[in-house]
């Protein structure tokens, strides 16, 4: 047998709870599919999360940045257990991963599944995007309090929008609108919100005149909602600022189905550095150890990192491969069905070995 040329190192970091379930699932298909395309996912697991911020009172060591930075790509389960503060994970993990590594955009592709209809009565198909700015704007350290403990105690926070920052997020979506319908809608609140709104709608439109082939529809965050809400099928790419994107994209998969199903992606789409993908949902404490975790959010998530690193004919067919189990009616318990994570797994590889 010839060698596989293309080979692409992975860091594997499964995490807490339905994590360390969804990843292995998810990784066998991933091999299968690279068996059948020839090539290579060479895996490095590494155990971090909250056993071992338990056992060293950090969610990874020190060095952990260093290591990851010399893989291609890092997928993802989840981080978190409920005896540990957010605020660990996030600080801890999660963002020094996303700033570090530039990961500026945060992906995340909305979409009806073969059996799973909308939760929106009449909502029709839904097939959007949200492209999230991932790295800056609203969530800035930039603040404090002052008069602390006093009647007049204040708290502020300082939103922070650079030119580079908000073009860069738009470019990717204007850039991604040229693949799919040419159609944009920049989410905003330059009504309300006086210095950084009105400068993110300016520097979109700067940036979409490169792109006169798209359309852009600049609406206000709360209208952009409602709308959601009321057509999802009327949108196709969004982009937005790094709350309002991280609010919508809650919203959007709600309103497709199962939060068991949804990924996404928090990208470096320059490749400088890895970019990291993962299913949208938490670790589900509830569900854990029980081998009944949904692992379609991490199958596609995987599918979202086999199309960044270059392989979009084997992300297209592990997508066929859980949309067609999907389709027979498969289905594990979050979608109604009595599937577990093992047998909705055998299902999709059997179809990747079909
Ligand atoms: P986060 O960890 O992001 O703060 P969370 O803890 O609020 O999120 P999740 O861990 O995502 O939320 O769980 C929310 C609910 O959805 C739980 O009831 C959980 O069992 C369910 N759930 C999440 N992911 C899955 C999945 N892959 N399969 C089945 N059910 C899931
Ligand atoms: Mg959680």
């Amino acid at each position: 047998t010839s060698a596989r040329k293309r080979r692409y190192d992975i860091a594997v970091i499964a995490g807490d709870g339905i994590g360390l379930e969804v990843v292995p699932a998810a990784l066998r298909c991933l091999e299968l599919v690279a068996l059948r395309h020839e090539f290579t996912l060479d895996l490095t697991e590494y155990p971090w999360g909250s056993a071992y911020f338990q056992a060293h009172g950090a969610m990874m060591p020190t060095t952990g940045l260093d290591e990851l930075a010399k893989h291609d790509a890092i997928f993802l389960g989840a981080v978190g257990v409920p005896e540990i503060p957010d605020v660990e994970t996030l600080w801890g993990l999660l963002i020094p991963i996303r700033r570090t590594f530039d990961q500026y955009i945060n992906l995340r592709p909305v979409r009806t599944l073969p059996g799973i209809p909308a939760r929106v009565v009449g909502a029709g198909d839904v097939d959007l995007v949200i492209v999230r700015e991932n790295v800056e704007g609203e969530y800035s350290a930039v603040g404090g309090r002052i008069y602390v403990g006093e009647p007049h105690e204040a708290a502020m926070q300082e939103a922070v929008f650079t030119r580079r920052g908000v073009a860069r997020a738009a470019r990717f979506a204007a850039e991604l609108a040229t693949t799919r319908s040419n159609r944009l809608t920049s989410a905003t609140k330059s009504n309300g919100i006086v210095h950084t709104m009105p400068f993110w709608d300016e520097v979109v439109a700067d940036t979409l005149a490169g792109y006169p082939g798209v359309s852009v529809d600049k609406v206000l965050i709360d209208a952009l909602a409602a709308k959601l809400v009321l057509d999802p099928a009327g949108f196709d790419v969004i982009v937005a600022s790094n709350l309002f994107g991280d609010i919508l994209s809650d919203l959007a998969g709600a309103i497709a189905g199962s939060i068991g199903v949804a990924p996404s992606g928090n990208l470096n789409p320059e490749k400088k550095h890895p970019s990291m993908f993962e299913p949208v949902h938490g670790s589900a404490p509830d569900i854990a150890g029980q081998g009944v975790a949904n692992p379609v959010g991490q199958l596609w998530a995987g599918a979202m990192m086999l199309e960044h690193l270059g392989e979009p004919a084997a992300a297209a067919d592990l997508t066929a491969a859980f949309e067609a189990c999907l389709a027979d009616g498969l289905r594990t318990r979050d979608l109604g069905g009595t599937a577990s994570t093992a047998e909705f797994t055998d299902g999709v590889a059997a179809r990747l070995t079909a």
